[in-house]
């Protein structure tokens, strides 16, 4: 078998215009598909064209031709002789990622058998799954909440669907709604820090003791402010602590992680083994967080797994993109033994994401099945893909 036709796929949405997910689909001689999402459409969407640039850049001197079943040879070959596989970052990695997950897609469709059996078959039956960036409300419209009532309200939606896990960002919006306007990085002030406070007391009124609240800060603060806030929020037992600081420096990560006693996560800015190797050996986060349209696809994502393993770290794989990236972090995690906990993200319950796939995952009472469909179980809506951007390589 071989890959003859690439097309990669930039989606306009009706009701998220500043949201664009680039699927990759690939075409082999014997008619099968296969989608993996080159997942770097996140954050503030700001990067969507180069991770599709890239992806076609890939598919115009690696793909073509080669047998979907060497994802070994073609991840290693893409890495060492692209040039820039060996310097990093979002945009290749997420280009090599969205075609290394289409590639797993093809291999179970070929062999009849969901992609999880593929890699070790499936060692967690029902995912737990928690509600996730419930300050951007738990339904399906989009909104912005901002006072403690806002919070809580949600967190009670989310846990009366059977949600025993939420997680929330209680810096990022000021009072009046505004992301990015208060500096996050200065030491602050008594007043933001009580209503901070206030956010987190609500939520853990709203659920009670025996429901999970995970924080998430989305690298805003400071090593100083993180410290402080985890000092102030540690009263509350969160689970785990999401990205306090930023990733250019590891050794602000381990920083933190020495002086918090809440365990804290990251990983969703961070790619490849290697990039994750610093992190791991300074044992500076608790749960990692790769994602699979960024960290290297499917087949990297396995390896950084098992490679946590070996220092005691458990996996949320990180997704908040479209439904083909969930679909691959629902195969990844059923098979490996140090899964924690699967997101479901706030846009995942958007009808302006479902529709992206034909098929509509949702998890039930909190827990997730894990589709059994042969690859990743997903297919493209193709009155969405009409409207996409399509570039084609063949
Ligand atoms: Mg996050």
């Amino acid at each position: 078998m071989k890959i003859t036709r690439v097309e990669i796929l930039t989606m306009n949405l009706e009701e998220a215009t500043n949201w664009h997910p680039v699927i990759v689909r690939l075409h082999t001689d014997e008619g099968l598909t296969g989608v993996g999402e080159v997942g770097i459409a996140i954050g503030s969407g700001t990067a969507h064209s180069a991770g599709a640039g890239m992806a076609k850049n890939l598919a115009e001197q690696f793909v073509l031709g080669v047998d979907p079943f060497k994802t070994e040879m073609l991840w290693e070959e893409m890495f060492r002789s692209s040039f820039w596989g060996l310097g990093g970052g979002p945009v290749v990695y997420s280009g090599m990622s969205g075609i290394d997950t289409a590639m797993w897609d093809i291999k179970g469709k070929a062999l009849g058998v969901p992609v999880y059996q593929l890699l070790g078959g499936k060692t967690n039956d029902n995912l737990r799954t928690y509600a996730s960036q419930i300050q951007f409300g738990w339904s399906e419209a989009r909104e912005t909440l901002t006072t403690p009532e806002q919070y809580a309200d949600a967190a009670r939606i989310a846990v009366a669907q059977g949600f025993d896990c939420v997680k929330i960002d209680p810096v990022i919006l000021d009072r009046e709604g505004n992301r990015g306007k208060t500096n996050l990085r200065r030491l602050l002030p008594p007043a933001l820090l009580s209503e901070f406070r206030d956010r987190i007391a609500a939520v853990r009124d709203a659920v009670g003791p025996e429901v999970d609240v995970i924080l998430e800060l989305h690298s805003l603060l400071s090593v100083a402010n993180a410290i402080k806030l985890a000092e102030i929020w540690e009263e509350f037992n969160c689970l785990f602590y999401e990205e306090p600081v930023h990733y250019n420096n590891p050794a602000l990560h381990t920083m933190v992680a020495k002086n918090v006693k809440i365990p804290t996560a990251a990983g969703e800015r961070i790619y490849t083994r290697w990039g994750y190797r610093p992190y791991f050996e300074q044992q500076a986060i608790s749960v990692i967080q790769p994602d699979l349209g960024l960290v290297g696809g499917i087949s990297e994502g396995k390896k950084i797994c098992d490679y946590a393993n070996t220092y005691d770290i458990t996996v949320q794989v990180h997704t908040c993109s479209s439904p083909v990236s969930m679909a691959a972090a629902l195969q990844l995690e059923a098979t490996i033994p140090n899964f924690m906990i699967h997101e479901h993200h706030t846009n995942a319950i958007k009808p302006y994401s479902i529709i992206i796939c034909n098929e509509n995952y949702q998890p039930v009472n909190g827990r997730f099945a894990v589709p059994d469909l042969p690859g990743l179980g997903v297919t493209l809506n193709e009155d969405i893909v009409a409207k996409a951007d399509r570039i084609v390589v063949e």
